[in-house]
């Protein structure tokens, strides 16, 4: 492994999306630099460009989780091992994942501590101590940390065993307050996810063998990958009173009764990054969404030997410009054939590519080409700035719109069972069909054919006729796909 591969076979390295999507995927993550393997099996490491990403779309949930009345805490890594076992549900579904810490200053510790696999435990234990009476209510905390669930089977951001997240935890006086929380918190999520990162999820609610341990309800958002594989991008889970129950989180109400709050909690993962690669991109590596690219543009000078004298100061000057139009811009001045570096930046999914040369400067014009429709153009340089918010944002548009395409191709109805069996086998995706509600059907339905049911839409009406299954009466229209 001494030897660095030769720069011309950069791009040919990436094996076709449509040969082998799964190792299309690893490569991509490897070549376009977003993270590697550690020493310690399923932990991985993100590296600074793929980190770059993480942050904008942080960024981008931070503002709204801000906007809608939360406030940022940080509660600790380690968490005693009783007070996980205080929520019965919550320790059965966490128990095989869990990672702990038995020694510390040299010496066996008294109680094992658990390395968080979320946080409801030692959230609700601070709650506790903090809510005397309704007016201490809601509290509405958001954490963003680092989590910890021991994993067999692990692919970079999809499922490693640390991955980075945020957590939302509230509570609240009434049932009706938490529920109203619990959706407002995935419709928040599903316009982020499609706002920044031109991804489409369904928002639906989830089955009972598919909810959070522990929680009353769980809601997610789900999306297609370009495999035909869902994704689920986040979830927000209604606990009722299950955790302050445990917890013993209580507040003197309105009529000077004493009662258990109300809790929500509900995340969204450092996987994200994981869908924006498989949802947008193509055979040439990853396409960036312009507003989560760490560079939006990369200007590339064209010319012969003394570029560095006759190109070089016009795209500085192009560079500083349109920096200080708040485009995210890199200028590749690197000794490279400009195809290199042409493939090279394709396959980090930069959204445009300015090119210039002797003979653009000449005419005060400068070819831009874009990423997601390979199109290329000549612009003037007077107003570049203007045209390229203008670029941008169309690429924005279209990513979206070709995901929604593609989502709409490979989303399916069936209405018997065999039908759903050959769709289900035929062509990948999510294939809609009416659920009677029966854990055990739910089970033969994945024994079958290895779908699951993702969630199944809010608000949806209740379907007149019977399960695609077993024939009891449906409940509702459930979505169903093979998942990541
Ligand atoms: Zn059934």
């Amino acid at each position: 492994m001494s030897k660095k591969p030769e720069k011309d076979t950069f791009v040919t390295e990436i094996t076709p999306r449509s040969e082998d999507f799964s190792k299309w995927y690893l490569d991509v993550v490897r070549r376009a630099e977003l993270a590697d393997y550690s020493p310690v099996k399923g932990f991985m490491v993100i590296r600074p460009y793929g980190y770059a990403i993480w942050e904008l779309i942080q960024q981008a949930l931070d503002r709204r989780i801000k906007a809608s009345g939360h406030v940022n805490a940080y509660f600790p890594l380690l968490i005693p091992e009783s007070l996980l076992h205080k929520e019965a549900e919550h320790v059965e579904g966490f128990a095989p994942q869990v990672a702990y810490v038995t020694h510390g200053g040299g010496e066996e510790l008294e109680e094992r501590l658990v390395v968080r696999p979320t946080s409801e435990a030692i959230i609700g234990t601070m709650y506790a101590k903090w809510v005397q009476s309704w007016r201490d209510l809601p509290i509405l905390i958001n954490q963003w940390a680092n989590i910890v669930r021991w994993e067999k089977v692990t692919r970079p951001f999809l499922r490693t065993t640390e991955f980075l997240w945020q957590e939302g935890h509230t509570a609240h006086e009434t049932d009706v307050e938490a529920e109203a929380e619990t959706l407002s918190i995935l419709h928040m999520y599903k316009e982020t996810v499609e706002t920044e990162m031109a991804v489409p999820v369904i928002e639906g609610i989830k089955s009972e063998s598919e909810k959070f341990a522990g929680a009353l309800r769980t809601y997610s958002i789900e999306a297609l990958m370009g495999d035909g594989r869902a994704l689920q991008a986040g979830t927000s889970h209604n606990l009722g009173q299950n955790f302050a129950k445990a917890f013993d989180i209580t507040f003197q109400a309105r009529d000077k009764s004493v009662q258990h709050v109300w809790g929500t909690s509900w995340g969204m993962t450092t996987r994200l990054i994981g869908a924006a690669i498989m949802v947008h991109g193509d055979d040439s590596g990853l396409v960036l969404p312009p507003r989560i690219a760490p560079f939006q543009v990369v200007i590339v000078p064209i010319g012969r030997d003394n570029w560095r004298e006759t190109v070089l100061p016009k795209a500085q000057e192009i560079q500083r410009a349109l920096q200080g139009a708040g485009i995210r811009v890199t200028l590749d001045e690197r000794e490279e054939r400009p195809g290199w570096k042409f493939a090279e930046w394709e396959l980090r999914g930069v959204p445009l590519r300015v090119e210039i040369g002797p003979k653009d400067i000449e005419k005060s014009a400068v070819l831009v080409a874009r990423r997601d429709t390979r199109e290329k153009q000549s612009l003037a340089m007077e107003n570049l700035d203007e045209q390229l918010h203008v670029l941008l944002d169309e690429i924005q548009k279209n990513l979206l719109h070709r995901a929604l395409a593609f989502r709409a191709e490979h989303t399916q109805h069936a209405s018997s069972y065999d039908e759903f069996r050959q769709t289900m086998e035929g062509r990948p995706g999510f294939v809609v069909a009416a659920w009677c509600g029966d854990a055990a059907c739910e089970a033969q339905i994945k024994t079958d054919t290895q779908a699951t049911i993702r969630n199944m839409p809010i608000g949806g009406s209740a379907p007149s006729g019977t399960c695609v299954h077993c024939d009891k009466p449906a409940i509702a229209e459930a979505w169903f796909a093979k998942s990541y």
